[in-house]
């Protein structure tokens, strides 16, 4: 439940609103109270998933939940989506299951959008399209989000993919620019990397800013290591490419300290303005 109480801020008085929703049950209640796919429900059912760990039933309502589940119709809604952002900065210990924590939310999403545009002109472009991109800090990492990515969506039509060198993916100015070399872009709607790898695509042939606008998800695993200085300008940079204003963002580590949370939140800050996304204060 959300608790809603007045504060004085700067000698003005505004409303706090502390986002609590009911903490997930079981995995069976993914399904009654959030409807969640029958498949993905299943396919977790088959990978003997039962009770969440703690960082999934406090995380999963908070990605999955609408707006009022989560507290936030109390809040104005954003201007230009219509929609509430959700950024997340999550912290718990290594092994507590943050994979399926974040996995559920955005593998549900993506149905969920799939299922929207599929009668669309949009739907033979969809799969050309990345939806979503999971970023972790090491090619090992990154591998086992695939194979656990893979795991949950079979049966469901999503492709997931890890990033490879020399894969391209479809960014803006490829619409226009490379119809006839679309065999060497990869087709996913969820893709999973190391910000190195991410980041070069992004970048080469090109001195332009480029951008992916058609990523509504970006997931950052052990944050404190993507948001350290030997990965930060290519998370940063990627980061900078989502420009979709409905993009959701979320953080995930075993160790967050000040100096992590003060950044996130500062780069946050800084996307919204650019954004145009009223601040949440
Ligand atoms: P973290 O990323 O937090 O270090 P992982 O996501 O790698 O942890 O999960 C660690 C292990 O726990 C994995 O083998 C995963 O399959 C298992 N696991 C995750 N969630 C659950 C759950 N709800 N019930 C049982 N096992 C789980
Ligand atoms: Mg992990």
């Amino acid at each position: 439940k959300s608790v809603a109480s007045k504060k004085r801020i700067n000698g003005k008085k505004v409303e706090m609103v502390q986002l609590t929703p009911q903490p997930l049950e079981d995995f069976a209640s993914l399904r009654s109270r959030f409807k969640i796919s029958k498949r993905l429900a299943g396919n977790l059912v088959q990978l003997g998933y039962t009770l969440p760990t703690e960082v999934q039933l406090g995380a999963i309502p908070l990605l999955l939940g609408n707006d009022e589940d989560r507290g936030l119709h109390r809040l104005p809604k954003w201007k230009n989506t219509g929609k509430s952002h959700v950024d997340l900065l999550s912290v718990a210990p290594t092994g507590s299951g943050k994979t399926l924590a974040f996995l559920i939310p955005v593998i549900q999403g993506l149905l969920n959008s799939k299922h929207e545009s599929s009668t669309s002109e949009e739907a033979n472009t969809l799969n050309a399209h990345i939806k979503a991109i999971i970023l972790a800090p090491t090619h090992e990492l990154a591998d086992q989000i695939v194979n656990e990515s893979r795991k949950l969506v079979q049966g469901t039509g999503l492709k997931v993919s890890g990033m490879k060198k020399g894969m391209r993916i479809l960014i803006d100015q490829d619409d226009k620019n490379s119809a006839g070399e679309v065999d060497s872009i990869v087709k996913a709607d969820l893709l999973i990397s190391t910000p190195m790898a991410l980041a070069n695509v992004i970048a080469s042939d090109s001195s332009e800013a480029r951008t992916v606008p058609s990523i509504h998800y970006l997931v950052m695993d052990e944050a404190d290591v993507l948001l350290d200085p030997l990965f930060r300008e290519q998370t940063v940079a990627i980061w900078n490419a989502c420009t979709n204003p409905g993009l959701q963002v979320s953080f995930w580590s075993a160790t967050i300290g000040a100096s992590i949370e003060n950044l996130a939140q500062e780069l946050i800050i800084t996307r919204r303005k650019e954004l145009k996304i009223p601040s949440k204060n």
